[in-house]
């Protein structure tokens, strides 16, 4: 989206690359010298834009990306992606051909969904998923058999070995043992597989927790998705220290402004009820662009002109009232922040994502392509 396109949106998101650079770089010095960061920019980066993300990180070096779903990396591809895209989840066999014509790697789900691949007749490049003790994808770590027979199936080339950690995110003592199991399971399976001749090729398992809370680990890759974008899942994570930069902010306008007495109601259902004489602002983002719903009535603010002001009422599909009386200078076309700093103000997605009983990464992945992005170097 250019820069015209958005100046003069309704709402729209702007995307710091430098930040996810930097976070990148960070992230990177946190992983062993021989692991490299793998990029996640499925659902769309989170937000931020797979293709113009991914590109850029590319430019910057990273060399591996992955996606959720064929459509993710075809995206990619034509979007001039060239690194290593590989594919999370299930892709049905019957897409095999696309796989190969698109030079994308894609996950084998468990032995079922490696017979159906390597069926489909079409010579693919694999990553075997373990199955350390999520239970969502992947070979059971300890079914060397399974994992042997898998290995064997003819027009698959297998190039990596992984697995993915569920409670990296936690400090409680049995989570932490949890996850000691896990990396247990996955290097046994690792080491039984080299014995048997076969090569694991690039083994990982952390996600962004994962790079974060864990040691080094001897991995040839890390999936970073939500760190990369400076967020954390939760509030309650981010440390005093700001290591990690955000790199997107939520903005939208003002469209109109009126003044309710005191005792009137506004919006649907009449939910906002005026206590004093209130300067009331219609800006012009709702749920339809991706926010929830419930933001409004659950203490959600903005900032305009560096000032946080409450939403009132209920949330609309395309339109929110904000209360102003605090702001009286606001005029029509202010720009409305919802996420981000304006001034010396900052509204972390964090806040956001807390006040919704949601974590980041759906608050951010939700963001609706109905707002274009700006990306600033
Ligand atoms: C989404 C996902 C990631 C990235 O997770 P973050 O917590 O956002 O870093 C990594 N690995 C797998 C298998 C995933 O599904």
């Amino acid at each position: 989206m250019k820069y015209e396109e958005v100046s003069t949106a309704r709402a729209w998101r702007e995307v710091d690359l430098g930040a996810v650079a930097h976070n990148a770089a960070w992230l990177q010095g946190r992983m062993g010298p021989e692991c490299r960061l793998m990029a996640v920019v499925k659902a769309d980066a989170y937000g931020h834009g797979a293709g113009p993300v991914a590109r850029y990180l590319e430019e910057q070096g990273v060399k591996a990306f992955a996606v959720a779903c064929l459509s993710e990396g075809i995206s990619l591809r034509r979007q001039g992606v060239e690194g290593l895209i590989l594919i999370l989840g299930y892709t049905p066999p019957e897409e095999a051909a696309e796989l190969a014509r698109w030079g994308l790697t894609q996950c084998v789900a468990d032995e079922a969904h490696g017979r159906a691949l390597s069926a489909a007749g079409v010579p693919l490049e694999v990553h075997l998923a373990l199955d350390t003790g999520m239970h969502r994808l992947g070979i059971p770590a300890e079914d060397h058999g399974a994992i042997a027979r898998t290995r064997a199936l003819t027009n698959l080339k297998f190039t990596g070995t992984f697995s993915h950690l569920c409670v990296s995110d936690s400090a409680r003592p049995e989570d932490l043992a949890f996850t000691q199991v896990q990396l247990d399971r996955f290097y046994g399976a690792v080491a039984r597989m080299a014995a048997a001749g076969l090569d694991p090729g690039a083994v990982h398992i952390q996600a962004s927790y994962g790079i974060l809370n864990l040691p080094h680990q001897p991995c040839a890759w890390a999936r970073a998705g939500i760190a990369l974008y400076g967020v954390y899942s939760r509030e309650e994570d981010r440390p005093n220290s700001d290591a990690l930069r955000p790199a997107l902010s939520l903005r939208t306008r003002v469209a109109a402004l009126r003044t309710v007495p005191a005792g009137e109601g506004a919006g649907y259902g009449l939910a906002f009820r005026a206590r004093g004489d209130t300067k009331l602002a219609v800006v012009t983002v709702g749920y339809a662009d991706g926010l929830p719903r419930m933001l409004a009535q659950a203490g959600g603010e903005v900032l305009i002109r560096g000032v946080r002001c409450p939403m009132a009422g209920r949330m609309c599909m395309d339109q929110l009232l904000v209360d102003v009386t605090g702001v009286p200078q606001t005029d029509p076309g202010d720009v409305v922040t919802l996420i981000g700093r304006d001034g010396g103000a900052e509204i972390r997605a964090e806040e956001v994502a807390a006040r919704c009983g949601t974590i980041t990464n759906e608050l951010l992945s939700r963001l609706g392509n109905r707002l274009p992005i700006q990306y600033c170097p």
